[in-house]
């Protein structure tokens, strides 16, 4: 990681021109327009086009056209172009950030060490996936050659959320392009900024006109003609769980493979063996990296018994302390929520706790910022287990505490809400680790630290936290089927 005062280049909010659709390798306008705001003060940073069914209907004919000469195109071929989007990413880091950290309210700091990074790392990593896109021969007791093929889907749908648009929505587009398919991509209404830098970025590193196509707009608008069309194979769906039921029953409605990457609630277990300095690091860091909107945050703290009033103390002391401010100041380690209803849930969710008897041990409040969407980092203690705050995905920076005796009990917690996508622990004894880790019920489990991801590492959910994995050669899994081809030699 680079240290914050080393770049220089980042520091201002930048002039973002007014954004249009990318259909066919064109920028096409609409009728219609809507403003994107920054949340760090409010304001509109520019405007954008509100894509339509007609607009879906154009982007879904583009990549169709486009699919049989970008799936003919050879694996090698397609890992330079994507090789070359990684590093245009790289060259043009500065203005990057800048634009994702006006758009989301990111401090740059973290812009530029996990997004913009983390973006060149998929699309270097789906380079080498894309020279791999091959089949096996099996041995069969009849005389023949028979032997498997990978093939490409077809036309993707990649649906994505506001709070890491970058990776997000490289996570699907650089495995499904390796695969050979194209993709249409509807990114979130609130930060859609970067879908069309990137589609810029991706035309000039090679990808051909139609195999990516953006089109910007709201879900309730474009969300429906762009999961039934006709000319769609797959649903890549990024999102929250009550969204995500939605995507589902509409393709099963029509036959469509889907993969669902839906909310999560992890629980952070500290047991009593754990090292507590390192642990309470990795509990703040869980809980308000990326002001909280993360998926895979760590808003559930279980503490043993006999280290509780020790975490919330050092909890009660170091939280508050968190930088808190405009995402353009590099020592800023939390800024706004991405927008003014993500806030407002956040502070529904607060006045809940307090109503159901919760100490707040940290913030709970707006801390005293102009303008923008703020929220402190937040500790609440005391709340009944079933309380909504502790079962419910709350999408801030806030924690809930609560207190186990045994490791049943730790683990009957953890597993305890309908989610299911990351969980970690906190442990010095090798043996809980593994043991503990095989119990939780998640698609990913860390173990003294929290959110250690990588393009190699499969991620995805279990129970209402959605199916399929992103990531890992797994991701070659969800834009490819398999063809048996068996030939006589008889
Ligand atoms: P959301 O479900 O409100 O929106 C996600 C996307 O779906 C947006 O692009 C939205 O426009 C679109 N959409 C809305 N209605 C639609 C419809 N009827 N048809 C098709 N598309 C529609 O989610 P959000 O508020 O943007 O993001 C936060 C949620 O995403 C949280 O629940 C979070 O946990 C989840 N998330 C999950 C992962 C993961 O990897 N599992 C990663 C990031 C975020």
């Amino acid at each position: 990681m680079t240290a914050v005062e080393e770049r220089p280049g980042i520091r201002s909010r930048p002039d973002v021109e007014p954004g249009q659709l990318f259909i066919g390798g064109r920028w096409t306008e609409t009728a219609d327009r809507f403003d994107a705001v920054d949340p760090a003060t409010g304001k509109t940073l520019t405007s954008l086009a509100r894509g339509s069914a007609a607009d879906v209907d154009a982007a879904v004919d583009a990549a169709r056209q486009a699919f049989d000469g970008w799936a003919a195109t050879p694996g090698r071929e397609r890992a330079r172009v994507l090789h070359r989007v990684a590093d245009l990413v790289r060259a043009r880091a500065d203005e990057i950030v800048a634009v994702e950290s006006a758009d989301v309210g990111k401090p740059v700091s973290l812009c530029r060490a996990v997004d913009v990074e983390t973006v060149a790392e998929q699309y270097e990593y789906c380079s080498a996936l894309a020279q791999g896109v091959d089949g096996a021969t099996r041995q069969i007791p009849i005389p023949s050659h028979a032997f498997t093929r990978r093939e490409p889907l077809g036309v993707i749908a990649a649906i994505t959320p506001f709070n890491f648009p970058l990776i997000l929505s490289t996570t699907k587009i650089a495995a499904a392009l390796a695969a050979g398919n194209t993709v249409v991509h509807k990114p979130a209404e609130d930060t859609s900024l970067s879908a069309l830098l990137m589609a810029g970025l991706l035309a000039e590193a090679g990808v051909p006109g139609g195999v990516l196509n953006v089109v910007t707009g709201f879900g309730s608008e474009i969300g429906d003609p762009l999961l039934a069309h006709p000319g769609v194979d797959k649903i890549a769906f990024t999102g929250s769980t009550a969204v995500g039921r939605h995507v589902a029953s509409v393709a099963g409605q029509h036959l469509k493979p889907v993969t669902l990457e839906l909310g999560g609630n992890a629980a952070h277990l500290v047991f009593a063996d754990a090292d507590v300095e390192q642990a309470v690091g990795a509990v703040i860091k869980a809980f308000v990296f990326n002001t909280g909107q993360f998926c895979m945050a760590g808003p559930r703290l279980l503490v043993a018994d006999a280290l509780y009033d020790t975490v919330l103390g050092a909890l009660a002391e170091a939280v508050p302390h968190v930088p808190v401010g405009d995402p353009f100041d590099p020592a800023t380690v939390v800024g706004p929520m991405a927008g003014e209803r993500h806030r407002a849930k956040v502070e529904q969710y607060v006045e809940q706790a307090r109503a159901d008897g919760g100490r707040i041990v940290a913030g709970g409040g707006r801390p005293a910022i102009e303008g923008g969407f703020f929220f402190q980092p937040t500790v609440i203690a005391d709340l009944p287990d079933d309380s909504r705050v502790i079962q419910e995905e709350i999408f801030g920076p806030v924690l809930t505490v609560q207190r186990f005796t045994s490791e049943d009990e730790a683990v009957a917690l953890a597993n305890g809400t309908p989610y299911g996508l990351a969980a970690g622990l906190q442990t010095t004894d090798l043996a809980r680790a593994h043991r503990v880790a095989a119990r939780l019920q998640a698609g990913i489990v860390w173990v003294n630290d929290w959110a250690m991801l990588d393009p190699a590492i499969p991620f995805g959910g279990v129970k209402d936290s959605g199916f399929g994995r992103e990531y890992g050669p797994e991701s070659l899994d969800s834009y490819t089927r398999t063809k048996s081809v068996v030939i006589s030699l008889a």
